[in-house]
């Protein structure tokens, strides 16, 4: 039987950086990872975005993640010596003569610290793009390469066997004080599930509000569109070089569609077809299910009972951005070294297990 410190269920982005960090302070851990090409991290346009969403607000606690998430990425990009973040201006364009007077007057207040360099109704000319009413360029975000990054780390950890491309199977694992067990030849002090939107059916979790979220997104290839930085007009346009661009995203909540569609194709492209007048020709499409949360806060911490059991997950449309320094956190409180920000501690949902237990359930 082989002892580890850390068991860690899933090798997505969560899983990912968690080992990364746990391992980088001499832990052994072992992750066992189904391989699954539309997870949502390998489907992911892999992007961070300081200021976003329709509201266009500067990202909760953008000035730490950030940095924290780039130097990891630098790191990583060292260790391997290969490419993986592209640190790119993101040029949000306007879409209405009302959203621009809006947000216009409210940068006189500078409510995006100096994260947005330019706003203004006229912008530079850029090949390809239909600049029309101006908008803002957004600095200190970026692209991530995230597929290519977990297939660099899935490569190393299946050579260097900490990482096994196997299905973790719930019947297999006992918990003791103190020590998982799971099945014949795994023991640890400790195993941590980063299973995505599978956690719904982990039956230590399942009583927390993770709602998947269907997306999908487009790769398509339009000579001529300046790959300077990434596009924005209800949706994004990312550089991929040469030409190729991923475009996305779509967000559609249960039923899901099984599979890729024809309404997210057209949606992309009409959007798209918004932001450049030059004509393009879609190459591929991808669909995954986003890990997200009632709260829009990512799920952290240990299962209120079973103290040897924990989970990393709810990083719903953002883990480029949040899941480096909130590994960092994390692995600090399974030391015992620090406090998991309140925000993220699944303690906020303790209530729904106590509902939960009360009703006859969860049984485990
Ligand atoms: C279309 C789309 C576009 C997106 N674009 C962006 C973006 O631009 N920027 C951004 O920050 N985020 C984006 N996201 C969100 C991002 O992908 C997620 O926040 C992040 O990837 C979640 O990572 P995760 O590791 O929690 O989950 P996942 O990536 O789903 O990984 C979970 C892993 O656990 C494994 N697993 C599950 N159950 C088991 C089991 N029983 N045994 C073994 N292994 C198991 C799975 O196989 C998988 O490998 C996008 C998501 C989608 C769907």
């Amino acid at each position: 039987m082989t002892t580890w410190d850390y068991l860690i269920v899933g090798h997505g982005l969560a899983g990912a950086t968690l080992s990364v960090e746990l391992r980088r302070r001499g832990y052994r851990v072992l992750v066992l990872d189904r391989p699954q090409p539309d997870s949502a991290s390998n489907v992911a346009a892999g992007l961070m975005n300081p200021v976003a969403g329709k509201r266009f607000a500067l990202a909760w606690r953008a000035a730490d993640l950030l940095p924290a998430a780039l130097a990891y990425y630098r790191e990583l990009e060292q260790h391997f010596g290969a490419t993986f973040l592209w640190e790119l201006p993101i040029l949000k364009l306007f879409s209405s003569v009302e959203e621009q007077n809006t947000l216009l007057a409210r940068s006189a207040d500078h409510p995006w610290q100096n994260f947005v360099e330019e706003i203004s109704g006229t912008l530079p000319e850029k090949p390809g793009v239909n600049t029309g009413l101006g908008g803002a360029r957004i600095r200190g975000g970026g692209y991530v390469a995230v597929r290519e990054l977990l297939a660099a780390l899935t490569r190393e950890g299946l050579a260097e066997g900490w990482l096994r491309s196997e299905t973790f199977d719930p019947q297999q694992l006992v918990v003791h004080a103190a020590e998982v067990r799971y099945g014949e030849a795994v023991r640890a002090r400790h195993v941590v599930f980063c299973e995505g939107a599978a956690a719904t059916q982990n039956a230590y979790f399942s009583w927390l509000p993770l709602t998947p979220n269907q997306g999908e997104v487009l790769d398509v290839q339009c000579d001529g569109l300046s790959e300077a930085q990434v596009l924005n007009k209800g949706a994004y346009v990312v550089p991929l070089g040469e030409g190729c661009f991923r475009v996305g995203a779509t967000y559609r909540w249960p039923p899901f569609a099984a599979g890729l569609t024809e309404e997210a194709r057209t949606e992309l492209s009409q959007r798209l077809a918004a932001m450049t007048s030059l004509p393009f020709r879609v190459t591929g499409q991808r669909a995954g299910v986003r890990p997200a949360v009632r709260d829009r806060k990512p799920l952290i911490g240990w299962h209120p009972e079973t103290p040897e059991v924990s989970i990393f997950n709810g990083f719903g449309s953002k883990g480029v951005m949040l899941a480096p320094r909130l590994a960092v956190l994390f692995a600090d409180a399974l030391e015992g070294r620090g406090e998991l920000w309140p925000e993220v501690n699944i303690l906020r949902y303790y209530p729904l297990y106590q509902a939960a237990r009360s009703a006859g359930g969860p049984s485990l």
